[in-house]
């Protein structure tokens, strides 16, 4: 568990989100909340230093 990941904006529960690894480095797509089923826009950045993606989520309007 990570304390530094992205949360949900409308239930503020962690988002658990894994981007395609071949997608690239930066990708943006939307996904619905595991927890409150509204759709998400996630922002995934890849983190060559953590050797991981980096999520940052809003709200989809
Ligand atoms: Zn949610």
């Amino acid at each position: 568990m990570t304390e530094d990941g992205a949360r949900c904006p409308y239930c503020f529960e962690l988002v658990d989100s894994y981007p395609d690894p071949g997608g690239g480095e930066h990708q943006q797509y939307v996904e619905d909340c595991a927890v409150c089923c509204r759709p998400l826009l996630i922002t995934a950045t890849y983190d060559e230093e953590r050797g991981d993606y980096q999520l940052s989520v809003v709200g989809d309007l």
